[in-house]
């Protein structure tokens, strides 16, 4: 065969494949799009797993009338426009990708008003077979993408999903990570029409707790400790669970890198190493943590789906958390060990 330029849409299909694995593949899009946007609210719609809806809507700053295709389209962003921007990135997308793959899996509309404008546009795209339609709606300012019949056009990907229960517990899971990204802002799911969770904004430690409980478990927080430690500009925050609190599961792992959820090899380890000896082979460490670094010090382009990153002092960062949390445990043990009297 020879060479040719694929069609724009097949190009879109073919990167869709990246980013867009699975629905809490979308709604993890959708809702990073939303906090860039600065929203304090996120109201989240799922019907039947997200395959026949996923509506993400979003009091951010919108999307100006004239912009509504442009961000339908591949690498249009209004995050970096430079190198410079990619060596420093703060915002949580930059790629540019995702509307314009989920657009080219699924029937799409974005819908936005931006503060300036007294009316609402909304743009409608199908796969992208067709050119993108923008009318008048009612909508205030904000945003909502109502993501329809998702890879109604990729009958492969479609046969890969799974049952909707199944595949709502990914979204579910998936939103309570970004809820603990986020204590300030506020989150609703909904399935078929229910309310699953409800995260209120939480601005006090009173309130933090609470949010902390619904997601993590009320025995999680009382095994808790917290740590707080400031090291050459890199801070670690967060909650690591006593030795007697650990679990037999990974399931209360969570990491942030500003304020990125993260799986991490080099964090992982590091964690581990700080509790030693205290675990069995067969106990894992429960956690949530937040680690803040200067955004030159960390390489976020490393997975089109950003739960990698690449620190560029990695022995630095690895011996940093695994003394907080060395050290946190040590205070621990030294305040429950038995005064002596004589
Ligand atoms: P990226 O997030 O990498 O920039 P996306 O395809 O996710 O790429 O989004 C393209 C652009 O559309 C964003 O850069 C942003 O300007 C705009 N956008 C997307 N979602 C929203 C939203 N919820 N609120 C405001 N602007 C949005
Ligand atoms: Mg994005």
């Amino acid at each position: 065969m020879a060479i040719q330029i694929l069609p724009a849409r097949l190009a879109n299909q073919i990167a869709a494949g990246e980013v867009v694995e699975r629905p809490a593949s979308v709604v993890k899009e959708l809702v990073e799009n939303s906090i860039d946007a600065g929203a304090t609210r996120i109201d989240v719609d799922i019907e039947k797993g997200g395959s026949k809806l996923i509506r993400i809507r979003d009091n951010g700053s919108g999307i100006a009338k004239e912009e509504l295709e442009l961000a339908l389209s591949r690498h249009a962003t209004s995050k970096i426009s430079c190198l410079d921007d990619l060596e420093a990135i703060i915002s949580l997308g930059f790629r540019g990708e995702a509307l314009a793959s989920i657009s080219s899996v699924s029937r799409l509309t974005l819908t936005s008003r931006t503060i300036t404008q007294s009316e609402a546009w909304s743009a409608y795209a199908e796969g992208r077979d067709m050119a993108v339609q923008v009318k008048p709606a009612a909508h205030p300012v904000g945003t909502t993408v109502e993501v329809v019949d998702l890879f109604f056009n990729t009958p492969a990907r479609r046969k890969f999903l799974r049952t909707d229960k199944t595949e709502f517990g990914h979204i579910d899971e998936l939103l309570k990570r970004i809820a603990l990204s986020r204590f300030d802002v506020a989150i609703t799911l909904r399935h078929n029409g229910t309310i699953v969770r409800q995260y209120r904004a939480a601005s006090n430690d009173a309130q933090r707790e609470k949010r902390l409980a619904a997601i993590c478990g009320s025995q999680f927080v009382k095994s808790a400790v917290e740590v707080s430690l400031e090291h050459q500009g890199l801070t670690l925050q967060g909650w690591i669970c006593t030795p007697e609190g650990a679990r037999a599961q990974n399931d209360i792992q969570h990491c942030f890198v500003n304020q990125r959820m993260m799986k991490d090899k080099l964090i992982n380890h590091a964690i581990r190493q700080g509790y030693e000896a205290s675990l069995r082979p067969d106990q894992f460490a429960a956690y949530v943590l937040y680690i803040d670094i200067d955004p030159h010090q960390v390489d976020v382009n490393v997975h089109p789906a950003k739960h990698e990153v690449r620190f560029h002092q990695a022995r630095l960062v690895h011996d940093f958390i695994y003394q907080a949390v060395a050290d946190a445990l040590v205070q621990v043990a030294a305040e429950q060990a038995p005064v002596l009297e004589f």
